[in-house]
C-alpha cells in the first residue's frame, strides 16, 4: 500500500465493512466513529480476562470462570414465559458432572450434540449438590475467541452489540493491516516501547495482560508526551519580552498594612512570585492555585494595585456577571482612599460608550468584566496586567484573546481546583503554578452531615435556630429541566415550601432564568442582609462571598459531583463564625453514598479533588476542552502519573538539544504540535 492508499484506508467510511451498511454506521456516528481510523482507535472500555480453565471439580463459585467439558446430552428447554425459555445442558469432565443454564437462548441448540467438546464461560453456584453454571459464552473447544483468552469489551451505544464491534474492528485491522509508526523509532527504542501497529493490535486483542500492559504504555506515553511537548514547545517559541517593567514594587507592601486582616504566609509568597516575575523582563504566566476560601481576591488585588502604582492598567475578568460584580465591590473596598479608580464593564453595562472612553482614555487603573472585556471595541490605554478568575470556564482561547489586547501583559489566572503538582505541569505546562495551601487563620472546620427527608423537619429547626442567630443560609438545588422526569425537588418547589415554613422570614429564589439586574439586586440585598434565606439554583456555585451566611443546605445532592459539593460548601464558612453544611439526599446508590461519605469526612480540596478524580476519570474531571487540551483516549492523568513523568524527562532531553524541534527527526512531531495550537486557537498568543 503507497502512503496516498494508506491514508485513504484510514478515512474510509465504515461502510466499507463487511456487515456495516447505513443503518450501523449510523450507529457508530452517535458515537462519534466515523471512519476506519476512528474505529480502530475507538479502544475497549475494560477486558474480561477468560483465560483461567479450571475442571468442573476445581470451578471457584460466584465469580466467572471457563470450563472446559463433554456435553452428555440434548438440551433441555423450559418455557417461562410466552417469550423466555430456560434452558439446561448437562455436561462433564474426568472430575464430574455440571448442569449449564441460559435465558431465551442466543445459542443454536440444535448445534449442540452429545460427545462434543465445548469451552463455557459464566459463573458456576451449587443447586443441591450439583454445580450450576449460569452461562455468558460459549464456544466449540478450541477455537479461542470467546473464550481462553482476554476479551475486549467496548463502551456501546444503543443498536450495537459487543459482536458488532469486535467484527468491525477485526475487519477494520485486517483492511489496514499495518499502522505507520507515529513516534520517531529512535525515540521508541530508547524508551523500549511497543510501535504502534503492535500497540493497537494488543489493546484489542490482548495475548496477555503483560502485553497489553505494555501496549497501554506506549500509547498513553504517546499522548502525553505529544501534549507535554507542545505545552512546553509553545512556552519556548512563547519566550518573548516585554515592556512592562513596573519599577516600583515596593509598594506592595504598603498596599499589605493597608488591608483590615494580616496577609497569610502563603499569599504572601505568591505576591512574592508574582513580584518576582514583573521584575523579570517576560510577560508573567502564573497560574494561582487554591482552595475556596483561601484568599486569591487579595492576591489579584494585589497585583492590579502594583500595576496602578506605575501607571498601567488591570483588565481582571470573571466567568459571571455576579462573580464580576462582587469582586469589582471587593476591590473596590480593598483600593478605598488609595486614589485608584474601579471600573466594570459587563453585558448589560450600562452607558458602555463611557465606560470604554474611560478604559482607553486611562481613566479607569482597573477594569472588572466578564467576557465583554475581550471584544474588539475594548481598547486599553497601558494594560499592564491581565487576570482571569476560575480560567477553567474560559478556555486558552479567550485568555489569549485578552493577552493580546495589549503589548504581551502579565497574565495571573487563579484557579479554585486543586490538581497535583505533575498533572498540572500537563494540563498548565504553559504556566508558572503557585499554590495557597493555607486558608485564612480563625476559620473553623464546616461540620457536615448527609440527612434524608424524614430529617426534614429537625433540618427546619436547625435553620430557624441559626437565623434566629443572626446569619444567614443558603439552599442550593439542582437545576431540573421541567421534560426531567427525575424525582427531584425543583428550586421553586422548596422555594414555595419554606415561605410556608418559615413565614416570618424574607426569602429569595435566584435561578439562572432571571436577568443579571435581577439576579445582582437579589445578591446584594442577601449581602445587605434584607434576606435570611437565599434559595438557588447552581449560579451561585463559583466564587460568592457572603461572610455571614453560615449554612449550606444542598438538596438532591446526589446530583451533584464530588468538587462542585466541595465549591458549593467553600460558600460558607468564610467568616470566623461556625459554619455547617448538610446534604439532603434520598440516595441509594453506592457510588453517591461514596461521595456524601467524603464530603461529611474530608475538607480538604486537594483530597477531594483526587477522590473525584479516581471516580469519574478525568475526561469529566477537567472538562477537558474548556480547559484547551486535546482529548486523552487512553491516558488518565490520575493513574498514569509515573507515565507522566517519563514523557516528560524524554521532553526535557528533546528540547534540550532541539528547542525548536528543527531536526529531521522531529518533522513530524513538529506537525503535530502545531496542529494542536491550530485546533486550540493557541497561535493567537504569537500574532
Ligand atoms: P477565594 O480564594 O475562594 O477566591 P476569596 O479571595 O474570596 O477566596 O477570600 C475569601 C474571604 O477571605 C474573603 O472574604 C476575603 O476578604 C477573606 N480573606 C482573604 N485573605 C484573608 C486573610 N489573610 N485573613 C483573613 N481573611 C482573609
Ligand atoms: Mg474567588
Amino acid at each position: 500500500m503507497n502512503s496516498n492508499e494508506y491514508i485513504s484506508v484510514l478515512n474510509s467510511d465504515l461502510r466499507i465493512i463487511k456487515g456495516i451498511g447505513e443503518k450501523k454506521s449510523a450507529f457508530f456516528a452517535k458515537m462519534g466513529i466515523y471512519s476506519i481510523w476512528d474505529l480502530i482507535y475507538t479502544f475497549p472500555r475494560t477486558y474480561e480476562d477468560r483465560c483461567c480453565f479450571y475442571t468442573i471439580e476445581a470451578a471457584p463459585l460466584s465469580i466467572p470462570c471457563c470450563v472446559e467439558a463433554v456435553i452428555r446430552g440434548a438440551v433441555i428447554e423450559k418455557r417461562l414465559k410466552k417469550t423466555m425459555s430456560l434452558y439446561i445442558l448437562r455436561v462433564e469432565d474426568s472430575t464430574g458432572i455440571m448442569n449449564i443454564k441460559w435465558f431465551s437462548s442466543p445459542f443454536n441448540k440444535h448445534k449442540l450434540k452429545r460427545g462434543m467438546r465445548y469451552s463455557f464461560y459464566g459463573t458456576v453456584e451449587l443447586s443441591g449438590s450439583v454445580k450450576e453454571m449460569t452461562l455468558r459464552e460459549m464456544e466449540p473447544y478450541g477455537e479461542q475467541n470467546l473464550i481462553g483468552r482476554i476479551v475486549p469489551i467496548y463502551a456501546l451505544t444503543h443498536g450495537l452489540t459487543q459482536k458488532d464491534f469486535r467484527k468491525a474492528i477485526g475487519f477494520a485491522m485486517e483492511k489496514v493491516g499495518f499502522l505507520h509508526e507515529t513516534l520517531p523509532v529512535s525515540l521508541i527504542e530508547s524508551n523500549s516501547l511497543m510501535t504502534l501497529w503492535d500497540a493497537v493490535c494488543q489493546m484489542h486483542t490482548p495475548n496477555s495482560t503483560q502485553e497489553l500492559e505494555i501496549a497501554r504504555y506506549r500509547l498513553a506515553f504517546e499522548e502525553l508526551f505529544i501534549l507535554n511537548l507542545a505545552m512546553r514547545h509553545m512556552r519556548i517559541v512563547n519566550n518573548i519580552t516585554t515592556n512592562i517593567l513596573p519599577e516600583n514594587i515596593k509598594c506592595a507592601a504598603e498596599f499589605a498594612v493597608s488591608l483590615p486582616f494580616e496577609l497569610t504566609a502563603d499569599q504572601k509568597k505568591v505576591i512574592n512570585e508574582m513580584c518576582m516575575d514583573f521584575k523579570s523582563g517576560k510577560p508573567m504566566n502564573r497560574l494561582v492555585q487554591g482552595d475556596v476560601g483561601s484568599g486569591k481576591t487579595v492576591v489579584a488585588a494585589c497585583g492590579a494595585y502594583i500595576m496602578a502604582k506605575n501607571g498601567y492598567q488591570t483588565a481582571f475578568m470573571a466567568p459571571t456577571e455576579i462573580l464580576a460584580n462582587q469582586h469589582f465591590c471587593a476591590l473596590k473596598n480593598f483600593f478605598e482612599n488609595t486614589g485608584i479608580s474601579v471600573g466594570i464593564l459587563t453585558g448589560s453595562s450600562k452607558s458602555k460608550t463611557k465606560i470604554l472612553e474611560d478604559i482607553s482614555s486611562g481613566a479607569y487603573d482597573v477594569v472588572i468584566g466578564t467576557h465583554a472585556l475581550i471584544e474588539d471595541r475594548v481598547k486599553f490605554a497601558k494594560l499592564g496586567l491581565c487576570i482571569t478568575d476560575e480560567q477553567h470556564r474560559f478556555g486558552v482561547k479567550q485568555r489569549a484573546r485578552l493577552s493580546k489586547n495589549g503589548a504581551y501583559p502579565h497574565v495571573l489566572v487563579m484557579s479554585a481546583t486543586p490538581i497535583p503538582r505533575t498533572l498540572s505541569l500537563v494540563v498548565y505546562g504553559d504556566l508558572d503554578v503557585s499554590v495557597i495551601t493555607a486558608v485564612p487563620s480563625g476559620r473553623q472546620k464546616i461540620d457536615t452531615f448527609c440527612v434524608n427527608e424524614s430529617m426534614r423537619s429537625r433540618l427546619n429547626s436547625f435553620i430557624e435556630k441559626q437565623v434566629n442567630a443572626g446569619y444567614q443560609c443558603f439552599v442550593v438545588c439542582p437545576l431540573i429541566e421541567e421534560s426531567d422526569k427525575i424525582d427531584a425537588l425543583s428550586g421553586a418547589e422548596i422555594f414555595e415550601k419554606l415561605k410556608v415554613v418559615f413565614p416570618q422570614y424574607n426569602i429569595a429564589f435566584l435561578h439562572g432564568k432571571m436577568s443579571v439586574d435581577e439576579k445582582d439586586e437579589i445578591m446584594q440585598k442577601f449581602r445587605d442582609k434584607v434576606y435570611q434565606i437565599l434559595v438557588s439554583t447552581t449560579v451561585i456555585e463559583v466564587g460568592i462571598d457572603v461572610p455571614n451566611a453560615n449554612l449550606m443546605i444542598i438538596e438532591n445532592a446526589e446530583r451533584f459531583g464530588l468538587s462542585q459539593l466541595h465549591q458549593l460548601r467553600g460558600r460558607v464558612g468564610r467568616g470566623s463564625v461556625k459554619s455547617y453544611c448538610v446534604l439532603v439526599s434520598e440516595t441509594k446508590t453506592d457510588d453517591a453514598k461514596e461521595r456524601m461519605k467524603i464530603m461529611c469526612d474530608s475538607s480538604d480540596g486537594f483530597e477531594i479533588a483526587q477522590k473525584d478524580l479516581a471516580m469519574r476519570g478525568c475526561g469529566e474531571f477537567f472538562g477537558t476542552r474548556q480547559h484547551g487540551i486535546p482529548e486523552l483516549k487512553v491516558a488518565n492523568l490520575f493513574t498514569d502519573l509515573p507515565i507522566v513523568e517519563h514523557a516528560r524527562k524524554v521532553c526535557d532531553k528533546i528540547l534540550e538539544t532541539d528547542p525548536n524541534l528543527t531536526s529531521e527527526t522531529f518533522s513530524h512531531l513538529k506537525a503535530r504540535i502545531d496542529k494542536i495550537f491550530k485546533d486550540f486557537g493557541c497561535l493567537e498568543i504569537f500574532n
